[in-house]
């Protein structure tokens, strides 16, 4: 199953992979075909229906506002989050989009975005249908994506078909599972990070490669380093303050602390800073999901900050690393919180947190898988109920936590020798029958949990 290392971690806005940049990027699909098909000129309406949790936890979500900005031709990695305010105003007050900045179309949000809370389409929780009319209110072209989970988008023929993901790319080392992984790793008798290397070949060069996650791990400090020195309140009406820039100035005053516990303060105050950032909609790594964006990132920071002599090389393995695991819950499980609630996205990136800083510290493949393992057994059943819909409570006080157990989940693994009596593989099973079995209140709908007993303001 070809996917890149590189998949799992796109730079784009906040606040939600699922719910803004899938959206934004079904949007811009739609946006492509029509222009691909030679149908732009002839489009007089585009109407959006959103169904299920995108309708439920949409407009806390943004999802009005990532439509908005894929069908005028933006795509999450192309959109500075300074323009994103200014122009849906314009679009909002003329009532009047422009379709790839070329034509334009009246467009009522009352009339042409359309909510469907209480309808599900078949095949994912988060249904959204395009459809462009011509002259005389005759269809053009009507076309129903899904928003998988981490900005993947799958459209509705592929998923008919089953084809989710094209096996385009052969890998040298193909796996589904952690198991496979590990037969490879002692079978040839590469590292885990080797085995990867290997894989990632297979889609560019290892100078891209590195080049790439480089420039990742740069957008992840900026967001950090913007997140600790923005100060205020959170858009969306929760009236949530940003902490970050608080700890920092606090951890400031406090300078070289006895407290064995001040690393806990200084890896919350980093998965704060880009949970606010991911909140206020700011330009974030997608890590597995945007909901969870905060977790690797402070691990790596806590990987560069406080251990010993951490190098770039480590911070290139721990991307390796901690992507692989997220390709193996999307492929076993889903990394979809409306499929699975939190698991799907903190306890994910918990997980793949956990593996990466194993890797960069030299673990073994088996201390690594354990890390991995670890980091999501204590997740199962973590459910999504944000409150107000938006991607504040408890989405991002929970990342302080993932980063935590994720930092305990990898020396643990590492003070053992690898053995251990439940797989990754176990565990992943163990997560996708829990989220089946979760009620759907609790995931990603705010219909349940916290978003029913917290009063809203
Ligand atoms: S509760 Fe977890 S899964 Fe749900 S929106 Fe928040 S971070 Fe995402």
């Amino acid at each position: 199953m070809s996917i890149s290392v590189l998949n799992m971690f796109s730079i784009g806005v906040g606040p939600s992979s699922s719910h803004t940049v899938g959206p934004m990027r079904a949007a811009k699909q739609f946006l492509d075909l029509l222009i691909g098909d030679n149908l732009l000129d002839q489009v007089v309406r585009v109407k959006v229906d959103l169904f299920g949790s995108l309708a439920l936890t949409g407009h806390g979500h943004g999802t009005d506002k990532a439509v908005l900005l894929g069908l005028t031709g933006y795509t999450p990695e192309g959109t500075d989050p300074e323009i994103i305010e200014p122009l849906l105003n314009q679009i909002r007050s003329q009532k009047e989009l422009c379709l790839g900045e070329t034509k334009s179309v009246t467009f009522t949000e009352e009339r042409d975005l359309l909510f469907h809370k209480d309808r599900f389409l078949p095949f994912h929780p988060n249904g959204i249908r395009f459809t462009a009319y011509k002259e005389g209110n005759g269809e053009l072209l009507m076309k129903v994506y899904y928003s998988v989970g981490g900005g993947f988008v799958v459209a509705h023929d592929q998923a008919k078909s089953g084809k989710i993901v094209q096996e385009e790319i052969k890998l040298p080392y193909p796996f589904k599972t952690g198991d496979e992984i590990l037969v490879h790793c002692k079978e040839s008798g590469l590292s885990m990070v080797e085995l990867i290397r290997a894989n990632e070949r297979a889609f560019r060069s290892d100078e891209e490669t590195d080049a790439a996650l480089m420039k990742i791990w740069e957008v992840m400090e900026a967001c950090m380093e913007r997140g600790m020195n923005v100060e205020g309140t959170l858009p969306g009406g929760l009236n949530v303050q940003r902490r970050a820039p608080l700890l920092r100035k606090k951890l400031d005053e406090r300078g070289n602390s006895q407290d064995p516990a001040h690393v806990m303060d200084y890896v919350s105050m980093w998965a704060l800073a880009v949970n606010e950032e991911n909140a206020a909609g700011g330009r974030v790594v997608t890590a597995p999901t945007n909901g969870a964006a905060g977790v690797v990132p402070a691990v790596l920071k806590y990987y560069k900050t406080f251990t010993r002599d951490p190098t770039d090389q480590g911070v290139i393995d721990f991307f390796l690393v901690a992507g692989v695991m997220g390709i193996l819950f999307k492929l076993g499980a889903s990394i979809s919180a409306a499929e699975m609630g939190c698991m799907g996205e903190v306890g994910v990136a918990c997980s793949m947190a956990a593996a990466g800083l194993t890797a960069a510290l030299g673990g073994t493949a088996q201390q690594i898988e354990n890390a991995a393992e670890i980091g999501m057994e204590h997740h199962l059943g973590l459910t999504c109920d944000p409150v107000m819909g938006l991607v504040q409570i408890p989405c991002i006080e929970r990342n302080t936590m993932g980063a935590m157990k994720a930092i305990n989940a990898s020396r643990l693994a590492l003070f053992g020798d690898g053995t251990h009596r439940v797989s990754l593989d176990q565990v992943i099973g163990a997560m996708r029958e829990t989220g089946r079995n979760m009620q759907s209140i609790y995931k990603e709908t705010s219909q349940g949990g916290l978003a029913v007993n917290v009063p809203e303001c």
